[in-house]
Protein backbone atom coordinates (compact mmCIF):
# COMPACT_ATOMS: atom_id res chain seq x y z
CA UNK A 1 0.00 0.00 0.00
CA UNK A 2 1.42 3.42 -0.77
CA UNK A 3 1.26 6.27 1.63
CA UNK A 4 -1.23 7.81 0.23
CA UNK A 5 -3.84 4.93 0.16
CA UNK A 6 -2.13 4.30 4.14
CA UNK A 7 -3.20 8.12 4.90
CA UNK A 8 -6.47 7.68 3.61
CA UNK A 9 -7.33 4.90 4.79
CA UNK A 10 -5.98 6.12 8.97
CA UNK A 11 -8.33 9.54 8.26
CA UNK A 12 -11.13 6.97 7.13
CA UNK A 13 -10.63 4.82 10.27
CA UNK A 14 -10.01 8.14 12.13
CA UNK A 15 -13.19 9.45 11.64
CA UNK A 16 -15.24 6.43 11.63
CA UNK A 17 -16.22 6.34 7.98
CA UNK A 18 -15.82 3.25 6.71
CA UNK A 19 -19.25 2.13 7.70
CA UNK A 20 -21.38 4.90 6.03
CA UNK A 21 -19.26 4.59 3.20
CA UNK A 22 -19.73 0.60 2.79
CA UNK A 23 -23.62 1.84 2.81
CA UNK A 24 -23.44 4.74 0.27
CA UNK A 25 -21.49 1.76 -2.04
CA UNK A 26 -24.06 -0.67 -1.51
CA UNK A 27 -26.87 1.95 -1.68
CA UNK A 28 -28.47 -0.08 1.11
CA UNK A 29 -29.97 2.17 3.20
CA UNK A 30 -32.60 0.74 4.87
CA UNK A 31 -29.82 -1.21 7.11
CA UNK A 32 -29.12 2.66 8.80
CA UNK A 33 -32.64 1.94 10.64
CA UNK A 34 -30.88 -1.05 12.01
CA UNK A 35 -28.82 -0.90 15.47
CA UNK A 36 -25.63 -1.61 13.62
CA UNK A 37 -26.71 1.02 11.24
CA UNK A 38 -27.29 3.79 14.00
CA UNK A 39 -24.02 2.68 15.25
CA UNK A 40 -22.66 3.20 12.11
CA UNK A 41 -24.00 6.63 12.13
CA UNK A 42 -23.20 7.48 15.49
CA UNK A 43 -19.13 6.80 15.09
CA UNK A 44 -17.84 9.95 13.32
CA UNK A 45 -19.73 12.11 15.50
CA UNK A 46 -16.63 12.46 17.94
CA UNK A 47 -13.85 12.71 15.50
CA UNK A 48 -16.28 15.66 13.41
CA UNK A 49 -16.86 17.43 16.45
CA UNK A 50 -12.94 17.26 17.31
CA UNK A 51 -12.49 18.99 13.76
CA UNK A 52 -15.48 21.78 14.80
CA UNK A 53 -13.63 22.10 17.93
CA UNK A 54 -10.41 22.99 16.31
CA UNK A 55 -12.28 25.21 13.71
CA UNK A 56 -14.15 27.32 16.28
CA UNK A 57 -10.55 27.92 18.09
CA UNK A 58 -9.15 28.82 15.06
CA UNK A 59 -12.33 31.34 13.99
CA UNK A 60 -11.68 32.91 17.94
CA UNK A 61 -7.78 32.98 17.97
CA UNK A 62 -7.77 30.54 20.40
CA UNK A 63 -6.54 27.61 18.65
CA UNK A 64 -2.40 27.13 19.75
CA UNK A 65 -1.39 23.84 18.45
CA UNK A 66 0.62 22.72 21.85
CA UNK A 67 -2.62 22.11 23.02
CA UNK A 68 -3.25 19.22 20.76
CA UNK A 69 0.23 18.20 20.05
CA UNK A 70 0.72 16.19 22.77
CA UNK A 71 -2.54 14.00 23.04
CA UNK A 72 -2.06 13.40 19.40
CA UNK A 73 1.34 12.64 19.59
CA UNK A 74 -0.05 9.83 22.15
CA UNK A 75 -2.83 8.36 19.81
CA UNK A 76 -0.57 7.97 17.35
CA UNK A 77 1.88 5.96 19.59
CA UNK A 78 -0.98 3.74 20.91
CA UNK A 79 -2.67 3.43 17.27
CA UNK A 80 0.81 1.44 16.10
CA UNK A 81 1.09 -0.69 19.91
CA UNK A 82 -2.20 -1.16 21.37
CA UNK A 83 -4.61 -2.08 18.38
CA UNK A 84 -5.66 -5.31 19.10
CA UNK A 85 -4.81 -6.18 22.74
CA UNK A 86 -7.81 -4.57 24.62
CA UNK A 87 -10.06 -6.27 21.95
CA UNK A 88 -8.15 -10.01 23.37
CA UNK A 89 -8.08 -9.04 26.39
CA UNK A 90 -12.18 -8.36 26.68
CA UNK A 91 -12.80 -11.45 24.29
CA UNK A 92 -10.43 -13.88 26.99
CA UNK A 93 -12.09 -12.87 30.21
CA UNK A 94 -15.54 -13.49 28.63
CA UNK A 95 -14.37 -16.64 28.05
CA UNK A 96 -13.26 -17.46 31.46
CA UNK A 97 -15.62 -15.69 33.34
CA UNK A 98 -19.02 -16.51 31.69
CA UNK A 99 -19.33 -19.87 32.86
CA UNK A 100 -18.95 -18.14 36.38
CA UNK A 101 -21.65 -15.35 35.96
CA UNK A 102 -24.08 -15.24 38.92
CA UNK A 103 -27.19 -15.59 36.57
CA UNK A 104 -27.88 -15.10 33.12
CA UNK A 105 -29.38 -11.90 31.86
CA UNK A 106 -31.26 -11.04 27.99
CA UNK A 107 -31.31 -8.06 25.73
CA UNK A 108 -34.34 -6.51 27.29
CA UNK A 109 -34.33 -2.46 28.66
CA UNK A 110 -34.84 -3.64 32.32
CA UNK A 111 -31.42 -5.68 32.25
CA UNK A 112 -29.92 -3.02 29.90
CA UNK A 113 -30.40 -0.71 32.86
CA UNK A 114 -28.49 -3.54 35.54
CA UNK A 115 -26.29 -4.04 33.42
CA UNK A 116 -25.14 -0.23 32.91
CA UNK A 117 -25.49 0.17 36.55
CA UNK A 118 -22.77 -2.64 36.96
CA UNK A 119 -20.63 -1.41 34.05
CA UNK A 120 -20.86 1.82 36.06
CA UNK A 121 -19.66 0.42 39.08
CA UNK A 122 -16.90 -1.77 37.24
CA UNK A 123 -15.62 1.71 35.31
CA UNK A 124 -15.84 3.42 38.72
CA UNK A 125 -13.37 0.28 40.37
CA UNK A 126 -10.92 0.44 37.44
CA UNK A 127 -10.86 4.62 37.88
CA UNK A 128 -10.50 5.10 40.85
CA UNK A 129 -7.80 1.92 41.59
CA UNK A 130 -6.15 4.09 38.55
CA UNK A 131 -5.59 7.41 40.62
CA UNK A 132 -5.03 5.63 44.20
CA UNK A 133 -2.99 2.87 43.28
CA UNK A 134 0.22 4.18 42.41
CA UNK A 135 1.67 1.68 40.13
CA UNK A 136 -1.39 1.64 38.09
CA UNK A 137 -1.18 6.03 38.13
CA UNK A 138 1.97 5.84 36.26
CA UNK A 139 -0.39 4.22 33.46
CA UNK A 140 -3.42 6.68 33.79
CA UNK A 141 -1.56 9.60 34.41
CA UNK A 142 -0.56 10.15 30.47
CA UNK A 143 -4.87 10.93 30.39
CA UNK A 144 -4.07 13.86 32.85
CA UNK A 145 -1.16 15.04 31.61
CA UNK A 146 -2.38 17.74 28.86
CA UNK A 147 -3.36 21.24 30.37
CA UNK A 148 -5.89 21.99 28.28
CA UNK A 149 -8.98 20.03 27.45
CA UNK A 150 -9.87 18.90 24.04
CA UNK A 151 -11.31 15.80 22.18
CA UNK A 152 -7.87 14.60 21.68
CA UNK A 153 -7.06 14.29 25.32
CA UNK A 154 -9.90 11.23 24.99
CA UNK A 155 -6.78 9.47 22.87
CA UNK A 156 -4.31 10.68 25.02
CA UNK A 157 -4.08 7.11 26.81
CA UNK A 158 -0.99 4.84 27.97
CA UNK A 159 -1.11 1.73 25.41
CA UNK A 160 -1.71 -0.67 28.82
CA UNK A 161 -4.10 1.46 29.90
CA UNK A 162 -7.27 0.07 28.02
CA UNK A 163 -6.44 -3.62 28.34
CA UNK A 164 -6.24 -3.50 32.06
CA UNK A 165 -9.31 -1.03 32.09
CA UNK A 166 -11.24 -3.96 29.99
CA UNK A 167 -10.26 -6.75 31.85
CA UNK A 168 -11.44 -5.18 35.56
CA UNK A 169 -14.24 -4.00 33.93
CA UNK A 170 -15.41 -7.00 31.31
CA UNK A 171 -14.72 -9.20 34.55
CA UNK A 172 -16.93 -7.80 36.74
CA UNK A 173 -19.90 -7.27 34.14
CA UNK A 174 -19.55 -11.01 33.39
CA UNK A 175 -19.31 -12.59 36.93
CA UNK A 176 -22.37 -9.90 37.45
CA UNK A 177 -24.29 -11.82 34.76
CA UNK A 178 -24.32 -9.10 32.23
CA UNK A 179 -24.46 -10.96 28.68
CA UNK A 180 -21.69 -10.28 26.20
CA UNK A 181 -24.10 -8.77 23.75
CA UNK A 182 -25.50 -6.58 25.98
CA UNK A 183 -22.01 -5.91 27.04
CA UNK A 184 -20.84 -4.76 23.95
CA UNK A 185 -24.13 -2.77 23.26
CA UNK A 186 -23.03 -0.78 26.70
CA UNK A 187 -19.42 -0.56 25.82
CA UNK A 188 -20.50 1.46 22.77
CA UNK A 189 -22.72 3.84 24.03
CA UNK A 190 -19.99 4.50 27.18
CA UNK A 191 -17.28 5.09 24.64
CA UNK A 192 -19.34 7.78 22.42
CA UNK A 193 -20.02 9.48 25.87
CA UNK A 194 -16.58 8.87 27.29
CA UNK A 195 -15.42 10.43 24.16
CA UNK A 196 -18.10 13.05 24.50
CA UNK A 197 -16.95 14.48 27.74
CA UNK A 198 -13.80 15.35 26.56
CA UNK A 199 -15.30 18.43 24.42
CA UNK A 200 -13.24 21.38 26.18
CA UNK A 201 -14.54 25.16 26.19
CA UNK A 202 -13.30 25.68 22.91
CA UNK A 203 -16.22 23.19 21.66
CA UNK A 204 -18.70 24.25 24.02
CA UNK A 205 -17.96 26.73 27.17
CA UNK A 206 -20.21 25.73 29.48
CA UNK A 207 -20.45 22.13 29.57
CA UNK A 208 -22.80 21.30 32.37
CA UNK A 209 -26.18 20.50 29.82
CA UNK A 210 -28.40 22.59 31.38
CA UNK A 211 -30.82 20.66 33.77
CA UNK A 212 -28.69 16.90 32.53
CA UNK A 213 -25.87 18.46 35.04
CA UNK A 214 -28.15 17.19 37.70
CA UNK A 215 -28.75 13.63 36.32
CA UNK A 216 -25.73 12.70 34.17
CA UNK A 217 -22.20 12.98 33.97
CA UNK A 218 -21.54 15.90 31.66
CA UNK A 219 -18.30 17.55 29.66
CA UNK A 220 -18.42 19.97 33.29
CA UNK A 221 -17.96 17.11 35.60
CA UNK A 222 -15.50 15.63 33.58
CA UNK A 223 -13.57 18.77 33.52
CA UNK A 224 -13.61 18.96 36.73
CA UNK A 225 -12.17 15.29 37.32
CA UNK A 226 -9.18 16.35 34.79
CA UNK A 227 -8.43 19.26 37.50
CA UNK A 228 -5.23 19.48 40.03
CA UNK A 229 -7.31 22.43 41.84
CA UNK A 230 -7.11 20.34 45.57
CA UNK A 231 -10.78 20.83 45.73
CA UNK A 232 -11.22 19.20 42.16
CA UNK A 233 -8.86 16.33 42.50
CA UNK A 234 -9.52 12.69 42.44
CA UNK A 235 -13.53 13.36 42.19
CA UNK A 236 -15.79 12.13 39.77
CA UNK A 237 -14.54 8.94 38.43
CA UNK A 238 -17.98 7.68 36.69
CA UNK A 239 -18.52 8.36 32.88
CA UNK A 240 -22.05 8.62 32.04
CA UNK A 241 -24.01 7.57 35.41
CA UNK A 242 -22.56 9.27 38.42
CA UNK A 243 -24.55 7.51 40.68
CA UNK A 244 -21.15 5.46 42.75
CA UNK A 245 -19.83 8.84 42.86
CA UNK A 246 -22.46 9.81 44.57
CA UNK A 247 -22.85 6.82 46.62
CA UNK A 248 -18.92 6.45 47.36
CA UNK A 249 -18.89 10.48 48.37
CA UNK A 250 -16.81 11.60 44.71
CA UNK A 251 -19.04 13.79 43.49
CA UNK A 252 -17.82 17.13 43.06
CA UNK A 253 -19.16 19.99 41.15
CA UNK A 254 -17.72 22.83 39.09
CA UNK A 255 -17.73 26.01 40.57
CA UNK A 256 -17.78 29.43 39.22
CA UNK A 257 -15.47 30.43 42.12
CA UNK A 258 -12.74 28.35 41.56
CA UNK A 259 -11.47 27.86 38.15
CA UNK A 260 -9.92 24.82 36.40
CA UNK A 261 -6.37 24.18 36.00
CA UNK A 262 -6.08 20.86 33.97
CA UNK A 263 -2.95 18.91 34.55
CA UNK A 264 -1.51 16.91 37.09
CA UNK A 265 0.69 18.23 40.23
CA UNK A 266 3.81 17.17 39.41
CA UNK A 267 6.30 19.69 37.56
CA UNK A 268 6.83 18.72 33.90
CA UNK A 269 6.99 19.46 30.63
CA UNK A 270 3.65 19.43 29.72
CA UNK A 271 4.49 19.53 25.99
CA UNK A 272 7.18 16.77 26.23
CA UNK A 273 4.94 13.57 25.00
CA UNK A 274 7.84 11.18 26.78
CA UNK A 275 7.28 13.18 29.85
CA UNK A 276 3.90 12.39 29.36
CA UNK A 277 4.07 8.73 28.69
CA UNK A 278 6.94 7.87 31.35
CA UNK A 279 7.39 10.72 33.85
CA UNK A 280 5.28 8.46 36.34
CA UNK A 281 6.97 5.41 35.89
CA UNK A 282 10.86 7.42 36.45
CA UNK A 283 9.23 9.38 39.71
CA UNK A 284 8.09 5.73 41.53
CA UNK A 285 11.51 3.99 40.38
CA UNK A 286 13.36 6.69 42.02
CA UNK A 287 11.31 6.49 45.20
CA UNK A 288 10.92 3.21 45.01
CA UNK A 289 15.17 3.12 44.89
CA UNK A 290 15.56 5.57 47.61
CA UNK A 291 13.26 3.92 49.92
CA UNK A 292 14.72 1.72 52.74
CA UNK A 293 13.38 -1.91 53.31
CA UNK A 294 11.56 -4.20 50.85
CA UNK A 295 8.03 -3.34 52.70
CA UNK A 296 8.18 0.59 51.69
CA UNK A 297 9.47 -0.42 48.22
CA UNK A 298 6.08 -2.46 47.58
CA UNK A 299 3.88 0.31 49.52
CA UNK A 300 5.51 2.76 47.20
CA UNK A 301 4.13 0.88 44.39
CA UNK A 302 0.77 0.11 46.19
CA UNK A 303 -0.35 2.70 48.64
CA UNK A 304 -1.84 6.20 46.34
CA UNK A 305 0.45 8.77 44.90
CA UNK A 306 1.65 11.20 47.21
CA UNK A 307 2.52 8.53 49.94
CA UNK A 308 5.51 8.87 51.67
CA UNK A 309 7.37 6.49 54.34
CA UNK A 310 8.62 9.39 56.00
CA UNK A 311 4.89 10.05 57.03
CA UNK A 312 5.01 13.49 55.08
CA UNK A 313 2.20 12.53 53.00
CA UNK A 314 0.96 15.05 49.74
CA UNK A 315 -1.95 12.81 48.26
CA UNK A 316 -5.27 14.43 46.92
CA UNK A 317 -6.99 13.30 49.95
CA UNK A 318 -4.99 15.32 52.08
CA UNK A 319 -4.91 18.44 49.81
CA UNK A 320 -9.15 18.55 49.44
CA UNK A 321 -9.33 17.72 53.42
CA UNK A 322 -6.93 20.50 54.21
CA UNK A 323 -8.61 22.78 51.80
CA UNK A 324 -12.32 22.06 52.91
CA UNK A 325 -11.02 22.77 56.32
CA UNK A 326 -8.96 25.90 55.47
CA UNK A 327 -12.19 27.36 53.43
CA UNK A 328 -14.47 26.21 56.16
CA UNK A 329 -12.70 28.24 58.83
CA UNK A 330 -12.73 31.67 56.07
CA UNK A 331 -16.32 31.46 55.28
CA UNK A 332 -18.24 28.86 58.17
CA UNK A 333 -21.52 29.96 56.00
CA UNK A 334 -20.59 31.04 52.76
CA UNK A 335 -22.71 29.08 50.01
CA UNK A 336 -20.46 28.81 46.61
CA UNK A 337 -21.89 31.43 43.92
CA UNK A 338 -24.46 29.69 41.60
CA UNK A 339 -23.23 28.87 38.18
CA UNK A 340 -24.43 31.24 35.59
CA UNK A 341 -27.14 29.83 32.56
CA UNK A 342 -26.06 27.47 30.22
CA UNK A 343 -24.75 29.02 26.97
CA UNK A 344 -23.49 27.12 23.72
CA UNK A 345 -21.14 29.80 22.86
ZN1 LIG B 1 -8.85 9.82 35.71
ZN1 LIG C 1 -10.71 11.99 30.75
Amino acid sequence: MGIWDTLYSEIIRFFGLSGIIEIVKKGDYSSLATLGGIQKLIYPIIPLLLLLEIIRAAFYKRFKIEDYSMPFLVFVLNRFISRFISIAAVAFCIGLFERFAIFKTTFTWYWLIYGYIVWEFSHFIYHYLAHKVRILWCLHSTHHAPQHMNLFVNFAHFFLEAPYADVIRTSICILMGVNPGLLFFIMFIDGFWGSFIHLGENGLKNGRLGFLNKIILTPSHHRVHHAKNPLYMDTNFCNLLNIWDKVFKTYQDERTDIKIEYGITRQMNPHNVLDAYFGEIVCLAKDVYKAPGLKNKILYCLMPPGWSHTGAHKTAKLAREEFLTEEGEKQPLAEPPPIQQEQFS
